[in-house]
């Protein structure tokens, strides 16, 4: 079977890998760009949010190259994730395409629907449980080298000497880790891109800004949803913090909060669960304020109910914490030269307060 899914971030190396070896054929999808997001904006109801658009237009340029089913994840809560499936699959019915879209919800929500998923998955290659279990944890592995790379790579950048040397260190990264089949190659693929990124010169003594990055999921971690954010960020002299990665509850001993720990800490301005990713854009922001960070980014698509629902919170948590926040609604109409503006204003705003407390006269 020819199987695709949402292309997001650098996760596509892991998922093709894992498709792969449970025996099908893995279709890729382009990574998006503006022809995705054409194809995504014409075929998605106007009021849709960009990650819904972004993701119909990557299904139909999946579909062109064959793919026969989508497995994609679903969403709980109250905000529209919950829908994505359905209405994607009724689009392409509509569109005279008959290929599946298989939503994988949560195994703590109904743990027969998830194995039964998995099931009709790997019965018609053969493949054992077993099996199933150990590729799993291979692909696994690899996503967490795919982060692991990634995030070095953001603490790397803002000290290069020579701009762009860091991203292209990092691209030769990713083929290493994408040619990396068995788990010792994938260990080894690590210890390799590592010293490759420590091994770009680098600039120590320059003071940089640390701007935490929340807000919601896909526009977080894809950059082309960002406009590649956190690298401009960081050709203007900022070290970024991203609170989400896909591996991220394996990361907690690498600075990374549990997901308990951060809703406490938001419980003081909201309790309860509003969808997507809302509660924890509030709670990172209060964590990043006590741990000495100089700023946060919001990065919330146009419409985006949790992230609209944070947003005056975010205005209260930057009265109490004294941490400047810049919220970026983002939608196809977008440009990246507008919001390079709002970056470089932002991070100026952000150089004349710390250099206000340090004492430096401006
Ligand atoms: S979290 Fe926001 S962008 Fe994501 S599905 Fe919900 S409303 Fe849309």
């Amino acid at each position: 079977m020819k199987i695709t899914f949402p292309y997001m971030g650098t996760s596509h190396i892991a998922f093709k890998m894992l498709i792969e070896d449970l025996g099908h054929e893995a279709i890729v999808p382009p990574k998006p760009s503006k022809k995705t997001l054409t194809y995504g904006t014409q075929n998605s109801p106007e009021f849709a949010c960009l990650p819904f658009k972004i993701l119909m237009g990557s299904y139909l340029e999946a579909i062109e190259q064959g793919a026969e089913l989508i497995i994609t994840s679903g969403g709980a809560g109250p905000c529209r994730a919950g829908y994505y499936g359905i209405l994607h699959q009724r689009i392409l019915q509509d569109l005279g395409y008959d290929t599946k879209i298989m939503v994988m919800e949560s195994p703590y929500r109904n743990i027969l629907d998830f194995l039964g998923k998995i099931r009709s998955v790997i019965a018609p290659t053969g493949v054992s449980w077993w099996k199933f279990v150990k590729v799993f944890r291979k692909a696994w592995e690899k996503l967490k080298v795919l982060d692991d790379v990634e995030i070095l790579s953001h603490q790397i950048r803002p000290y290069e000497v020579n701009r762009g040397e860091t991203t292209k260190a990092y691209k030769k990264c990713l083929e290493i880790v994408d040619t990396a089949y068995t788990l010792p190659q994938i260990r080894e693929a690590k210890a390799v891109t590592a010293e490759m990124l420590n091994g770009v010169p680098q600039d120590r003594h320059r003071r940089v800004l640390k701007v935490g990055i929340v807000g919601e999921i896909y526009v977080v971690l894809e950059p082309f949803a960002n406009h590649d954010i956190e690298i401009t960020l960081a050709e203007m002299g900022v070290q970024t913090h991203r609170s989400i990665y896909l591996s991220d509850w394996t990361r907690e001993s690498t600075g990374y909060e549990s997901t308990e720990k951060v809703v406490e800490a938001a419980s003081p301005y909201i309790d309860e669960l509003f969808g997507g990713h809302g509660i924890c854009s509030v709670g990172h922001s209060i964590l990043y304020s006590q741990k000495g960070f100089d700023g946060v980014v919001q990065l919330a698509p146009f419409t985006c109910i949790p992230e609209i629902v944070a947003k005056p919170i975010l205005a209260k948590v930057t009265q109490d914490f004294g941490i400047p926040v810049l919220t970026v609604f983002l939608d196809e109409q977008t440009g990246k030269a507008g919001l390079q503006t709002r970056l470089e204003a932002f991070v100026d705003l952000l150089t004349q307060k710390r250099d206000k407390l340090e004492g430096i006269a401006i």
